[in-house]
């Protein structure tokens, strides 16, 4: 991830290639640095890959609920049918 350059106490980032002397505290930065917010919860991301896995987890908790909704709704609309007529 990261690299040593010559013999000069310096680094170069795996994650944004900057040049920095102190790798370990630089890559913290990065731990640290979520800029991928999930639209669905308070979970964060480093990377939109990442996040993409994660959104799935809701849309197909999504599409379960609105399914489940879906049949409820004519389940009972049958129901009333067959009651009041
Ligand atoms: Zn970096
Ligand atoms: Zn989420």
């Amino acid at each position: 991830m990261a690299k040593q350059l010559g013999n000069l106490k310096k680094y170069q980032c795996g994650l944004c290639e900057k040049i920095v002397t102190n790798i370990q505290i630089h890559v913290r930065r990065h731990t640290n640095d979520k800029p991928y917010p999930c639209t669905y919860c308070e979970k964060r991301f480093t990377n939109s890959g990442d996040l993409q896995i994660h959104v799935r987890i809701h849309t197909v908790k999504l599409f379960f609920f609105n399914l489940i909704q879906y049949l409820f709704f004519f389940r009972e609309k049958n129901h009333m049918h067959v009651h009041y007529v």
